[in-house]
């Protein structure tokens, strides 16, 4: 005898036991993005918290969010604070960055490197879009897509993004969209 079918399984009801309205299922963007924001809970700068994930065939390979090296000060700490650089782009537009910390996309790299884990021909997900520096390294370890959630200072790196193979693209998702 065969078992019944499947279609009343007990976790595809229609509803929910309180009898509200089923929850519609994550897209693959509305996923790594939205981990990429709860990862952004970690960050320790308090110039931003910047959530990064990396995806290969719908699988995080690695994670990261900004914050000070391994066992050092975080700016958030007490006792201590961002200390801030200022840089003039070619453009004439003055950048000002923290000195202390490793952007999340980095320290999402670093991760894959440290476990000997390979990124190339993945996809990035960051909860804004890179800086000019993370950028260049994007390009290297062969990240073939960046999706992004905010933008930031989108002038620096449209020159770059033209002349590379690399695609940017931007993914809004509603409720993080209207916390920033
Ligand atoms: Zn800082
Ligand atoms: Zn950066």
């Amino acid at each position: 005898m065969s078992e019944k079918s499947n279609s009343g399984c007990c976790c595809s009801g229609d509803g929910r036991a309180d009898g509200s309205a089923p929850q519609k299922r994550l897209g693959w963007h509305e996923y790594f993005m939205g981990v990429a924001h709860l990862i952004s809970g970690r960050a320790t700068c308090t110039r931003g918290h910047i959530g990064a994930v990396i995806v290969r065939d719908n699988n995080i390979l690695s994670t990261g969010y900004n914050g000070a090296p391994s066992g050092l000060p975080h700016c958030h700490d007490s006792g201590s604070a961002c200390r801030i650089y200022k840089s003039i782009h070619p453009d004439g537009t003055v950048e000002e960055n923290c000195v202390n910390t490793i952007h999340a996309e980095i320290n999402a790299i670093a991760q894959a490197a440290k476990h000997g884990v390979s990124i190339s021909d993945s996809d990035i997900y960051i909860t804004a879009s890179p800086c000019i520096h993370c950028l260049k390294v994007l390009i290297n370890v062969g990240i073939k897509t960046i999706y992004y959630a905010s933008p930031y200072k989108m002038e620096h790196i449209a020159e770059l993004v033209t002349l590379s193979a690399i695609r940017l693209e931007q993914v809004i998702l509603d409720r993080h969209q209207q916390e920033e």
